[in-house]
Order: structure tokens, then C-alpha cells, then sequence
């Protein structure tokens, strides 16, 4: 690029930013919709996030985890019967459906509280012995089960290949 072709991009490009504001401003985003128009435009935005998202992995999860707890502490989607706050929409809608909040309801109209049956009783007692027995329990990331399938699960994630690469790395390191 000649001197003269610099000097005349720096102004383009000074134009551009006069014009446009900053990629990030608000100005910005709302031209660009207007541009675009309506779908396009959140198609682009969604393609950015998700780009963003792949390649900032650790910071994307800190962010969510974020608003998240902000959710939860601005009382956000709260569920009055059960006296709690959930972290987003979909996850108070969940709740509404599950058999805790089932029974919770079902309480707070004046009904009895279940006494758990035989069954179940038979099984939280297993539950606790094996707990205590450590019987399904993963020796990389020491942690314990209520069951094999549990523990069987638990071998397959991420989070245990992870744990298991990162001791491997260290006793290679370490010999
Ligand atoms: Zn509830
Ligand atoms: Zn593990």
C-alpha cells in the first residue's frame, strides 16, 4: 500500500466508525438489523455466539454459571410452592413437571405426607451400605456411588477421562 492509499483507507475507515459506531455499540447492532433485517440478522448473531462459544470454552461456562446465580439471586423464575429460585425459564418449566414440586403442591393443599414404602426403604438402605462400603466407587476421581450404573456412567464422562489423562500426565511427569 502507497502512502496515499494508506492515508486514504485510514480515512475510509475513519468514515466507516463515524458512521457506524463501534462493531459493539448499540448503534451498530441496530443498523445492521435494519440492514439484514430481522432473521438474518439473528442467524448471524446466533453463528457469532456460537463461534465465540467454541472457542472460549472455560470463560462460556463462567459466564452462564454467572447469570445463572444472578437469576437465582434477583428471584428471577421463582416457585412459590416449593420456596425456591430457579436459574432460567426452562428450568422453572421443568420444575413445574417434576414429581417434587408434584408432591410439594400436593402438601401445600393440606395433603398427608407419603410414608415411603417398603420398596423404597429397601432401596436407601442398600443406597447408604454401599455408600458406606465405598462399593461403586472410582479410585481416579474419589468419588462415590448409590450404584453401578451410576458408577458405570460415571467412568464414561468426560469429566473422569479428563481426570484420569491428567494423572497420567503427572506420573509420567513425575518419573
Ligand atoms: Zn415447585
Ligand atoms: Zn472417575
Amino acid at each position: 500500500m502507497s502512502e496515499e492509499q494508506l492515508e486514504k483507507y485510514n480515512a475510509a475507515r475513519r468514515d466507516h466508525y463515524r458512521v457506524m459506531g463501534n462493531r459493539n455499540s448499540q448503534t451498530f447492532r441496530a443498523r445492521l438489523r435494519v440492514e439484514l433485517g430481522d432473521e438474518e440478522y439473528k442467524r448471524r448473531v446466533t453463528k457469532t455466539k456460537m463461534r465465540w462459544t467454541a472457542l472460549n470454552h472455560e470463560r462460556s461456562l463462567e459466564l452462564r454459571r454467572n447469570s445463572c446465580n444472578a437469576a437465582i439471586a434477583a428471584n428471577k423464575f421463582p416457585c412459590a410452592v416449593c420456596k425456591i429460585s430457579l436459574q432460567s425459564r426452562l428450568a422453572l418449566d421443568k420444575h413445574l413437571k417434576s414429581k417434587a414440586h408434584a408432591e410439594q403442591e400436593r402438601l401445600s393443599k393440606g395433603g398427608k405426607p407419603k410414608k415411603p414404602s417398603e420398596a423404597a426403604l429397601t432401596a436407601r438402605s442398600i443406597v447408604a451400605r454401599n455408600r458406606e462400603l465405598a462399593l461403586h466407587s472410582c479410585k481416579v476421581c474419589d468419588k462415590s456411588f448409590n450404584n453401578r450404573g451410576h458408577l458405570k456412567k460415571h467412568l464414561k464422562s468426560k469429566k473422569h477421562a479428563k481426570r484420569e489423562l491428567a494423572l497420567l500426565a503427572a506420573a509420567a511427569a513425575s518419573s
